[in-house]
């Protein structure tokens, strides 16, 4: 079996295939061996489950992955890595790959084609950094019929996706993945243990996807409040959310009154269910 987090193989791994990073895609490979291990771990993977993996690299988490569950089917944007994926997992024999654009493949066709006689399915990645938001986006709002979704990402994106509702480090994304899922920063993995090292340093978070929302909104509603409201992040969010999303300031002055919070209240200081309430009352008032 190779050993893909053995410096020496991976670099003899790259010259046989001719292969060079691509900074554009966000090729950041990982060397430290006692990293994927760990994320799998985290993945909390059971023997009958199913696993989706985006952007796997040579394959150094996916041989992990592939160890602990039923299936594991990758996707990857480069058109080099096939051949050599083919070459890097050759001993296992539950890995697909697809060579296709995560942001804009069918997930939940592919979750339905290859994971219909698995128990769980769990989506466990380090990820391109480039498009960390959208992804994620995409992987909540697609509302992918997944447990979890276990990923490395940026610290300061981890930071940002696990912050807590309310508090000054949170932004609409936090809400966002609030409102799908519960998120929880597992771990930090400096910027030593990749090739070629990034600028910054990197976190795994986990985010258990919820049944069901925890506050009743509009879906379509909330969320455009939500991005007007923390659009600016200076202006109180009467302002914001009238500017946003064009209501006169005197109803959405009038919504957060009814709702019980200051006139001058910033869109980072509302929790949650005060985030609900002013949804349900600024629709009602137009
Ligand atoms: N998981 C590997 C590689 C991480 S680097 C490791 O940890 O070593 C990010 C990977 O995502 C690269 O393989 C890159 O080619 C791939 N990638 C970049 N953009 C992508 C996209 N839009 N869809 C799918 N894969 C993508």
């Amino acid at each position: 079996m190779h050993n893909l987090s053995d410096i020496k193989e991976i670099k003899y791994i790259l010259e046989k295939f001719g292969f060079s990073f691509s900074k554009s895609l966000g090729q950041n490979f990982i060397v430290n061996p006692g990293i994927c291990p760990k994320i799998a771990e985290s993945a909390e993977i059971g023997e009958r489950d199913g696993v989706l993996e985006i952007g796997p690299g040579i394959g150094v988490l996916t041989s992990e992955l592939a160890k602990k569950a039923a299936k594991v089917v990758a996707i990857e944007l480069d058109k080099r890595l096939p051949e050599i994926l083919k070459y890097t997992l050759e001993d296992f024999n539950n890995v697909k790959i697809i060579g296709a654009d995560a942001l804009k493949i069918d997930l939940r066709a592919v979750i339905d084609e290859n994971f219909s006689d698995c128990e769980d399915v769990h989506i466990c990645a380090n990820i391109p950094y480039y498009i960390t938001s959208p992804l994620i986006m995409k992987l909540l709002e697609d509302k992918l019929p997944v447990k979890d979704i276990t990923v490395m990402v940026q610290k300061e994106a981890a930071d940002r996706l696990c912050a807590e509702v309310g508090t000054r480090a949170s932004g609409a994304i936090t809400v966002a993945v609030n409102y799908f899922a519960v998120a929880q920063k597992l771990f930090t993995v400096s910027r030593g243990s990749f090739m070629p090292s990034p600028k910054v340093d990197s976190a795994v978070i986990k985010l258990t996807v919820r049944d069901n929302p925890d506050i009743a909104v509009d879906e379509e509603f909330f969320f455009k409040m939500v991005k007007a409201a923390f659009s600016k992040r200076r202006k109180t969010a009467v302002n914001a959310i009238s500017t946003g999303m064009n209501i006169p300031k005197e109803q959405v002055a009038s919504a957060l009154e009814e709702s019980g919070l200051e006139c001058n209240v910033r869109a980072e200081t509302m929790n949650m269910n005060e985030l609900a309430a002013l949804c349900g009352n600024l629709q009602r008032l137009l």
